[in-house]
C-alpha cells in the first residue's frame, strides 16, 4: 500500500476562500502534506489531467471550471492515503455526500465540488508527477 496521494482544492473552494478551512481538516485528520502550491492550470493542462474522462459528456465543462480559476495541488501523506482522502472528501455528488465529508460542506454541485482525490495508488504516483519534481516533495 503506497502511503501518499494527490489532492487538489478545486477553483471553486479556492474562490469560495475555502483554502484554509480545507487544510485544517486536512491537518486534523492525521495527514502530513508533503508538497503544496497554488496553480492556474491552463484548458490545455486541465485536458491533460483529466484524459481518461476525455469521452464523457462531461469533459468540456470539467476542464474548463478546472482552468477557470487557481488551485491548490498537494502531495498527503498517511497510511492508506488513497482511501484515506477520498473519504475524508466524500461522494463525487456533494447532494449524496456524508455528514463531515468535505464535498458535502463545501462542494456546490457534481461539477463544482471542493476536491480532487486520486483513486488508485497507481494514479496517485502518475497525478503526482504530473504538477511536482521529486525535487519539490518533501
Ligand atoms: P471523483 O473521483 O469522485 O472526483 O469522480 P470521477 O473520477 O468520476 O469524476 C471526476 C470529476 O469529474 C468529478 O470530481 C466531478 O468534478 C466531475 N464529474 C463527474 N461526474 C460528473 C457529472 O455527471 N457531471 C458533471 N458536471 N461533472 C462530473
Amino acid at each position: 500500500m503506497n502511503n501518499q496521494t494527490f489532492g487538489i482544492i478545486k477553483p471553486d473552494a479556492v474562490r469560495a476562500g475555502n483554502i484554509g478551512n480545507i487544510i485544517q481538516r486536512i491537518n486534523d485528520s492525521g495527514f502530513k502534506i508533503r508538497a503544496l502550491k497554488l496553480v492556474h492550470l491552463t484548458l490545455k493542462e486541465a485536458e491533460g489531467f483529466y484524459a481518461v474522462h476525455r469521452e464523457r459528456p462531461f469533459f468540456a465543462g470539467l476542464t474548463e471550471f478546472m482552468s477557470s480559476a487557481p488551485c491548490v495541488v498537494m502531495v498527503l501523506e498517511k497510511e492508506g492515503a488513497v482511501k484515506a482522502w477520498r473519504d475524508l472528501m466524500g461522494a463525487t455528488d456533494p447532494a449524496g455526500a456524508e455528514e463531515g465529508t468535505l464535498r458535502k460542506e463545501f462542494g456546490d454541485s457534481v461539477g463544482e465540488n471542493a476536491t480532487h482525490g486520486s483513486d488508485s495508488d497507481e494514479n496517485a504516483a502518475i497525478e503526482i508527477a504530473y504538477f511536482f519534481s521529486n525535487l519539490e516533495i518533501v
